[in-house]
């Protein structure tokens, strides 16, 4: 890599930083820019700074949004009554590709670990309350991963609502134990969440 100008060394570096790109994709990539109109390359800064930029958490279920509502809380023709919990962003976007919930989410940022000090006051059990006190929210619909830590976050929240009027559900058949949301297929999570039960 030595023998590259410094910039070119500069952009392998950062590409090099990426999840899953070695040394050799990064030089790859590098060349690929290079080679490319001005304007692709241009396009291809912008948007990495935009999304800096631009994305923020959406006010109400704490998805990925460009404004203060996401596109799913926005949507009048989703049912606001069924408000399905998951850990990430990433476990949303999975429900929603696999187009099997036509609900709202509530993203908690975690799960449930004290060992590395992830204990309730770090994830968003607060706004989770405030969103089933206001009266809107028919049932709440767990749907943290299948791990230990994924399990234990979802019995907290099913304790903690078991004396409120809202029915609360954990979806379950056919995700393995230990299965993080955004990696099971899609067929698999759509029978999980039609097969869900109630859980008291
Ligand atoms: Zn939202």
């Amino acid at each position: 890599m030595q023998h590259y100008p410094k910039s070119i060394r500069n952009l392998i570096r950062q590409l090099s930083r990426l999840p899953g790109i070695g040394e050799k994709t990064a030089e790859r990539l590098a060349m690929h820019v290079l080679r490319a109109p001005g304007e692709q390359a241009q396009a291809l800064a912008e948007s990495i700074l935009q999304v800096k930029r631009s994305v923020q958490h959406c006010q109400q279920c704490f998805g990925l949004s460009d404004g203060p509502l996401c596109q799913v809380c926005q949507d009048p023709a989703r049912e606001d009554g069924l408000v399905c919990v998951v850990e990430q962003p990433a476990d949303m976007m999975s429900i929603e590709k696999a187009g099997c919930f036509n609900g709202l989410y509530h993203i908690l940022g975690g799960a449930l670990c004290p060992m590395d000090g992830i204990g309730p006051d770090q994830l968003r059990f607060e706004q989770l309350w405030r969103r089933v006190d206001s009266g809107q929210v028919r049932e709440v619909i767990l749907a943290t991963s299948t791990s230990v830590e994924g399990e234990a976050t979802a019995d907290f929240i099913a304790r903690r609502l078991a004396d409120k009027p809202v029915r609360v559900s954990r979806i379950a058949s056919g995700i393995p134990m230990g299965g993080d949301i955004k990696y099971i297929d899609q067929m698999t999570l759509k029978r999980a969440m039609e097969g869900r039960h109630e859980c008291r």
